[in-house]
């Protein structure tokens, strides 16, 4: 097969407002579209989306690692890159897909098909009725805010105001001890099917706790930022987890790989995006629609208001033909 050209633009997303993150407010996301054309003018679009924190590479990285490449890179360089550049493995794996079933993009989801962020502590309780007119039918809440007993009279406030066929997600971003931990899950318990899990009640670093917490409380607890990378979601398996798993295949890695950790493990997994523009996004559906062909939860993919651009509504090639010509592929 003749070697296939390749090139790449960066890109820079400023927020409408800083996210609010562990690590510091968020401002602006950055990245790279790529682009592979064949010799027979086929082309294939793929995003680097790397969010450094969750374990991903950095930008930096990703950059030096396609500056080395070159614009005509080997094959193997294209189908293997390191275990260490996910988001580039990713990226590059979108574009390769796409030049082999050109048009497959998606069609956009419903919001009923989406979950919605409400606002942490007693703002939620205001805010979930326009969403739901939207059409949202399931709701994610930040927990470990506010003092538990506060947030928990919310949280029954909240369930009691929600229509029964409504469902919540709460996410505490490792931000919990053992014991409010263990007190949250016991008090999720009374909501039954009404809350659907408590995302990462602890750092991943505490993985001994985590795993307790899995074998006491199931599926109640998920997992997110201990699996946001192929290498780490192997080991959470091979451990045994029996809990669920919030994954977000644009920061994975291999998607391949994602795929038969998910078959070989049998995983309870929610698909989420990672702030992609449409181009990783469409090609992150197209992951979460071949593991999970049912999608019966709500997926994390609602991302587009977070944005003060218009991409949303663009085709690939459009976005693409609106980012500066990087120069050096
Ligand atoms: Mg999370």
């Amino acid at each position: 097969m003749p070697p296939l050209h390749l090139s790449a633009r960066q890109y820079r997303r400023p927020f409408h407002q800083p996210l609010r993150t562990h690590h510091g407010d968020w401002t602006e996301r950055t990245g790279l579209i790529l682009r592979l054309t064949d010799s027979e003018g086929a082309i294939g679009f793929g995003e680097v989306a790397p969010i450094p924190w969750f374990g991903t590479e950095t930008l930096g990285a990703a950059l030096t690692y396609f500056q080395a490449l070159g614009s005509h890179p080997p094959a193997a360089a294209l189908h293997n890159p390191p275990d260490t550049l996910p988001a580039c493995q990713f990226g590059l794996q979108s574009a390769l897909a796409q030049l082999k079933a050109p048009g497959s993009e998606r069609p956009p989801l419903k919001p009923a098909q989406i979950w919605a962020l409400l606002p942490s502590c007693v703002a939620a309780i205001a805010a979930w009725r326009s969403l739901w007119s939207l059409g949202h039918r399931t709701f994610k809440w930040k927990i470990g805010l506010a003092a538990p007993p506060q947030e928990q009279a919310v949280l029954a406030q909240l369930v009691a105001a929600l229509p029964p066929s409504a469902k919540l997600r709460l996410d505490a971003n490792g931000g919990l001890t053992v014991a409010a931990a263990e007190q949250w899950l016991c008090h999720c318990q009374h909501f039954g099917h009404r809350v659907e899990f408590l995302e990462q009640p602890l750092p991943p670093e505490q993985w001994p706790g985590l795993q307790k917490l899995g074998d006491r409380f199931g599926p109640l607890v998920a997992l997110d930022e201990s699996v946001a990378t192929v290498a780490q979601l192997a080991q959470v398996c091979a451990a045994g987890w029996s809990g669920t798993v919030v994954l977000k295949p644009a920061i994975a890695g291999h998607p391949q790989r994602l795929q038969d950790l998910y078959q070989r493990y049998r995983l309870r997994g929610v698909f989420s995006a990672a702030l992609c523009t449409p181009i990783g996004q469409s090609a992150a559906l197209a992951i979460a629609a071949r593991l999970d062909p049912n999608q019966k939860r709500a997926l994390g993919f609602g991302v587009g208001q977070w944005f003060q651009d218009d991409w949303g509504t663009l085709t690939a090639a459009q976005l693409w033909a609106q980012l500066p010509q990087s120069g050096w592929i």
